[in-house]
């Protein structure tokens, strides 16, 4: 991981214009926002600067206006949860440049906090356009960015303004570079990853980033299915991308030539159709499955090895679930190696990084969410991660 500066490098901002990225793409219905998870997530860097004295302009993106200006799509609709979520009072601004922001600083005194609009009602900000850059960097002093989740991105509040101004991490960016790197740049090991969803297709290039970086690779979900088509396994109606066959006994040679150990689930939790509780539910082996049954989960002998596996590992990645979990009771072998993976961290003896939008709603489902080392929220970012990707927004953070 480059070194790059924190908010811990900063020198006196009393009174300095804070430009700071944070991740304000918060789901809402009915004008009401129903989750303020990405609001706590950047509270306490945007409460640090104001501690400091800062002026914090707020910067973030909502939705997908397409560089034009939408009224469904206006941060203002945000300004009351950032409110309560900060304990403190907020000015919304309508523009990110310009004479209107400029105005704005000049009433905000020393550790005020303003919103400015959605930043992707301008073309720029995709486009990571050089002079709309400079025109928001024209109201700042420095700039921290604390939105992980968009640093896949080379916008221009993501990327461009860290060329612009002295750029700084913020302490939610902080703490997920450093777990990030904790669990694949410079890990314990052994290392094992769990790697699970639907298909292979969307996760190809995790898959063969990993086989060189773990010991153990742990493959479940639909995805599994595709792997054991590939070893000659009929999986009957299962969820299962047959022209990728190719491809998984590819990513399975570079596992062996890297010394990495592919693990496929050897009993499965099948039916005749996909509904809970299904009177065609039953639990074999996966040379059993029968050509009108569909594999919806791993089964408890494999899990069990799993756990074992997990045992003699010290860091995890986990991303996919096992199986589909959604549905009773599919849920079962996410939900146990869940929990072992949780004890396991509670005990200290594994470091367990998890991300990815349903794996996060998996791990609180099976409740033991806030016992992993770090959980991410920040799809996209943290997939393009696994790939191995270098990430634009952490780039140009560094030092
Ligand atoms: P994430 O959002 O964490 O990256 P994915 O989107 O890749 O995860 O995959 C999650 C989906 O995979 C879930 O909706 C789950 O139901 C589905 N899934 C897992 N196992 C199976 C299976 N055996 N058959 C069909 N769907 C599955
Ligand atoms: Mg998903």
């Amino acid at each position: 991981m480059p070194a790059f500066r924190t908010l811990d490098d900063l020198g006196d901002v009393t009174g300095k214009v804070a430009l700071v990225r944070v991740d304000l793409n918060l789901p809402m219905r009915d004008g009401e926002v129903t989750d303020d998870t990405r609001i706590r997530a950047a509270a306490p860097t945007i409460l640090e600067l104001t501690g400091k004295g800062a002026k914090v302009l707020v910067l973030a993106h909502f939705g997908r206006p397409k560089g034009d200006r939408s009224s469904t799509m206006s941060l203002s609709m945000v300004v009351g949860a950032v409110q309560d979520g900060i304990g403190k009072e907020v000015m919304f601004v309508p523009e990110v440049a310009g004479e209107v922001v400029a105005q704005a600083v000049g009433i905000l005194r020393p550790g005020d906090v303003a919103v400015l609009e959605n930043t992707r009602f301008w073309k720029g900000e995709e486009k990571n356009d050089p002079d709309f850059a400079a025109a928001i960097a024209a109201n700042g002093d420095f700039y921290v960015n604390d939105a992980f989740s968009a640093a896949h991105r080379a916008h221009a509040t993501t990327e461009g303004l860290a060329r612009l101004l002295p750029a700084y991490a913020g302490r939610s960016m902080q703490a997920e570079l450093e777990a990030l790197d904790k669990a694949l740049g410079s890990p314990e090991k052994p290392v094992a990853a769990i790697v699970g969803g639907a298909k292979v297709s969307s996760k190809l290039d995790v898959l063969r980033h990993l086989v060189s970086q773990v010991d153990h690779l742990i493959i479940g979900g639909g995805m599994a299915n595709t792997f054991l088509a590939a070893k000659g396994v009929d999986v009957g109606t299962s969820l299962c991308e047959h022209d990728l066959t190719g491809t998984a006994n590819e990513i399975l040679a570079a596992a062996d030539a890297s010394g990495c150990t592919v693990h496929l689930p050897y009993d499965v939790v099948v039916a005749k159709e996909f509904a809970a509780n299904p009177a065609s539910l039953r639990t074999c082996n996966v040379h059993e499955v029968a050509s009108d049954e569909m594999i919806l989960d791993v089964g408890p002998q494999a899990v069990e090895a799993l756990a074992d596996v997990l045992k003699t590992c010290r860091t995890l990645v986990w991303n996919g679930p096992m199986g589909a979990f959604e549905t009773e009771p599919f849920d079962a072998a996410t939900v146990a190696l869940a929990r072992i993976a949780a004890a396991l961290s509670k005990e200290g003896t594994l470091i367990s990084v998890a991300g990815g939008g349903d794996t996060v709603a998996a791990l609180n489902h099976a409740g033991v969410a806030g016992d992993f080392s770090y959980i991410s929220t920040a799809g996209g970012a943290f997939l393009e991660w696994m790939e191995g990707r270098e990430l634009p927004g952490v780039a140009a953070l560094a030092k």
